[in-house]
């Protein structure tokens, strides 16, 4: 199967969408202290978009608690950017993907299309097949899809059972919303089990 991500601009807007309703909710819920969040995104520069990238892909969103004497950062889920990774977590995603199955494209063609070079492919492709299965998160969440996605394939296998078209923006949206609790502090802690 093969995937490709959306061309268009309206992908990367429908993406930010997503991120600022997983932010509203995040701020609704307020700080564990009881103060009010504020505003306080992160400047970003993300990396494998093109020159489609909207303007507000500039900032990862985030917010600063108003007490004073806590002044804690919650930093919302997010479909654009994977943890502290400079490249969009779709790239990070499909380009892992593209290097796996019968037909592996060439890390030559994969930087490219993309422009990242070759250790920092190989970097997603551990990141994919030995980080990504030993978090909490991973041993929760893959008991949710059916059938079952082998970590053998990992992200191959995620692309094939969220994204069925070229111009999927909801099967682009449903997976990245879906490891969306990876891309904050501590979801992708990896606990060992005893
Ligand atoms: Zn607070």
């Amino acid at each position: 199967m093969y995937h490709n991500l959306p061309r268009d601009a309206s992908f990367w807007a429908f993406l930010f969408s997503i991120d600022q309703d997983l932010a509203a909710s995040t701020r609704q819920k307020a700080c564990p202290c009881g103060g009010r969040l504020h505003c306080a995104n992160y400047p970003r520069k993300p990396r494998g978009g093109g020159d489609n990238l909207p303007e507000p892909y500039g900032c990862r969103l985030s917010f600063c608690c108003d007490r004073e004497g806590c002044r804690k950062r919650v930093t919302p889920p997010s479909v654009r950017f994977l943890g502290r990774k400079v490249y969009l977590g779709a790239v990070v995603i499909l380009v892992a993907a593209m290097r796996q199955g019968p037909s592996p494209r060439r890390v030559r063609e994969l930087s490219r299309l993309f422009g990242a070079d070759r250790r920092t492919i190989a970097r997603w492709q551990v990141f994919w097949r030995e980080h990504v299965p030993q978090t909490p998160f991973w041993k929760v969440a893959r008991g949710r899809l059916v059938p079952a996605v082998e970590i053998v394939v990992l992200p191959r296998s995620l692309l094939e059972a969220f994204v069925h078209t070229d111009d999927d923006h909801q099967g682009w949206g449903r997976l990245l919303r879906f490891l969306s609790p990876i891309t904050i502090a501590g979801g992708l802690t990896i606990k060992v089990a005893r």
